[in-house]
């Protein structure tokens, strides 16, 4: 039986998971983090590419499944619990690669990124409304925090689209496989990160508004603060380029 709600939906195709293990660029000597292995299909294919792969699997059944499907790689620690919860701090330089249970997505995306340190890449196979959120430029509709958040941290590419029928079952929605390349530095240097991400949030609460009376909550003088950035406050928040919020929240910091 397969839990719908934890987002099982199983990649068949080898010639797709090769093509997912390419654009990983897995090195012999890699870590590698598998979050949701399901019937572990993935996992064997890391498994004989790098030096170690931790696996995480949340559902009881799959687990013990996998326990005797993977009793012979001996390079993979698996782990019964909540990927969301995992402490990925601890971990000594890594990789994920995974077809990611879709209702995390984001947060497993943005807890992924505070563990930033060690982490040097993501290749996750996610919904293709998702990934091309994650790449987006300013200008159109999916442009937004999830652009911002993931750009600032990280060089975002859409890889290939995976259609619907490559899974079992098969999902509703058009898969993709994003490459995210963590940076070292960050894209912008901003004076305050929490600053920086509390704008872009409050922008695009009312994507629709104009900038002056989006972000009227961080300031009374907001339409000034815009105005010493550069920037027109009756700009919507999905033409600002990164670079135009750092400089709008270095100024609402103010000294
Ligand atoms: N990677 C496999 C399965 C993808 S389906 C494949 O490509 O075939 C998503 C998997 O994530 C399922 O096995 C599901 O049980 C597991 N899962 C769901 N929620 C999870 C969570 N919070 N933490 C870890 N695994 C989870």
């Amino acid at each position: 039986m397969t839990k719908r709600y934890l987002g099982q939906n199983y990649l068949y195709d080898p010639s797709i998971l090769k093509r997912i293990i390419q654009v990983a660029q897995l090195d012999e000597e890699d870590l590698v983090v598998e979050i949701g292995p399901g019937l572990g299909r993935l996992t064997k294919m890391l498994a004989e590419k790098v030096k170690n792969v931790v696996a995480i699997e949340l559902d009881d059944k799959l687990f013990a499944k996998l326990r005797v499907e993977l009793a012979e790689y001996h390079n993979v620690e698996l782990i019964h619990g909540d990927a969301l919860k995992y402490s990925y701090e601890y971990l000594p330089q890594f990789k994920v690669v995974s077809n990611i249970p879709y209702y995390i997505t984001t947060p497993i995306i943005f807890r992924l990124l505070k563990a930033k340190e060690n982490l040097e890449s993501m290749t996750l196979t996610i919904q293709k409304e998702v990934a091309e959120r994650i790449v987006a430029k300013p200008g159109g509709k999916d442009y937004g925090v999830l652009s911002l958040m993931v750009q600032y941290h990280a060089k975002p590419k859409l890889e290939f689209i995976i259609p619907k029928g490559a899974f079992r079952p098969v999902p509703k929605v058009d898969s993709a496989v994003v490459h995210i390349e963590i940076l070292e530095r960050p894209s912008v240097l901003v004076r305050d990160e929490e600053i920086f991400f509390r704008v872009i949030k409050t922008a695009f609460s009312q994507r629709r508004k104009m900038l002056s009376n989006s972000l009227k909550s961080i300031g009374e003088d907001v339409k000034e603060r815009l105005t010493e950035s550069g920037i027109d406050p009756n700009r919507r928040p999905e033409t600002l380029s990164i670079e135009e919020f750092a400089r709008l929240s270095d100024i609402v910091k103010g000294d």
